[in-house]
C-alpha cells in the first residue's frame, strides 16, 4: 500500500476537485431550467396582452366610424345650406337620418367592446401578477445558486491548494503516469479483487500481475486499462 497510498490520498482530493468542476458546469444550465419555468406565466401573459390589445382595437374601430360619420353629416349640413329645392333639402335630411342611425349603431357597438375591454384588463392584471410572484420565487433559488456557485468556487480554491500538497508526497514517475491517465479513465487507482480481477475494467489480470501488486514495490498497471492497481 506504501506505493500507491499517496496515489490514492491524491485521487480522493481529485475525485472532489471533480465533483465541485462538475457542480460548478452544472449551475448555469440549473439557472437556465429555473428561468424554463417562467416561460408558461410569460405565454400567458402574452396571451392576454394580445386579447386586450384586440378588444381595444374593436373600440377604437367603432370609434373611428362614429368620427367619419360625424364628418360626413357636418359635411351634408354645410352643403344643405347651399340646396335650391326643397325636395334636395329632404333627402339630404333622410341621408343624415340615416348616417345617425349608424351612428348608433356603432356607439351601441363602442360600448359593448369597452365592456370588452374590462374583463381582460382584469386577466392582464393577474397574468401579470402570477409572472411576478413566480418570477420571485425563481430569482430566489437563482440568488441560491449563485451563492451555492460562489461557495463551490471557494471550496475548488481550497481544494486545489491541497492537491498540491498531496502532489508533493507522489513519486514523479508514478505522478507522470497518473497524471496522463486521469483525463481518460477514472478512477485511475483501483483495487485489484483476490480473484485477480481489476476493479476498473472487470478484466482478469494474469498471476504475474498479481504478485506484483501484493509485492508492493512500485506502480503497476492493469493489463487491459492500464489503471493503477492496488491490494487492499
Ligand atoms: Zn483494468
Amino acid at each position: 500500500m506504501s506505493v500507491v497510498q499517496p496515489l490514492l490520498d491524491l485521487q480522493e482530493i481529485d475525485g472532489r476537485v471533480r465533483d465541485l468542476q462538475q457542480e460548478i458546469r452544472d449551475i448555469p444550465q440549473r439557472k437556465a431550467q429555473e428561468q424554463e419555468r417562467l416561460n408558461g406565466a410569460r405565454e400567458a401573459l402574452a396571451r392576454a396582452q394580445a386579447e386586450l390589445k384586440n378588444a381595444q382595437m374593436r373600440v377604437h374601430e367603432a370609434e373611428l366610424e362614429v368620427k367619419a360619420r360625424r364628418e360626413k353629416i357636418l359635411s351634408l349640413k354645410q352643403n344643405q345650406v347651399s340646396l335650391k329645392t326643397n325636395k334636395e333639402f329632404q333627402i339630404f335630411n333622410l341621408e343624415i337620418a340615416k348616417i345617425e342611425g349608424e351612428i348608433e349603431s356603432y356607439e351601441a357597438r363602442q360600448i359593448a367592446a369597452m365592456d370588452d375591454v374590462i374583463p381582460v384588463k382584469h386577466k392582464v392584471a393577474e397574468a401579470d401578477a402570477k409572472l411576478k410572484e413566480e418570477q420571485a420565487v425563481v430569482d430566489g433559488y437563482v440568488a441560491e445558486l449563485d451563492a451555492r456557485l460562489a461557495a463551490v468556487q471557494a471550496e475548488l480554491a481550497t481544494t486545489e491548494t491541497q492537491r498540491a500538497e498531496a502532489a508533493k508526497s507522489v513519486d514523479p514517475k508514478a505522478m507522470l503516469y497518473y497524471e496522463r491517465l486521469r483525463t481518460k479513465r477514472w478512477p485511475v487507482v483501483v483495487s485489484l479483487q483476490p480473484d485477480g480481477v481489476c476493479n476498473g475494467c472487470h478484466l482478469v489480470q494474469p498471476p504475474s500481475v498479481g504478485q506484483m501488486v501484493r509485492r508492493n514495490q512500485g506502480i503497476v498497471a492493469c493489463q487491459m486499462c492500464g489503471r493503477i492497481l492496488y491490494m487492499i
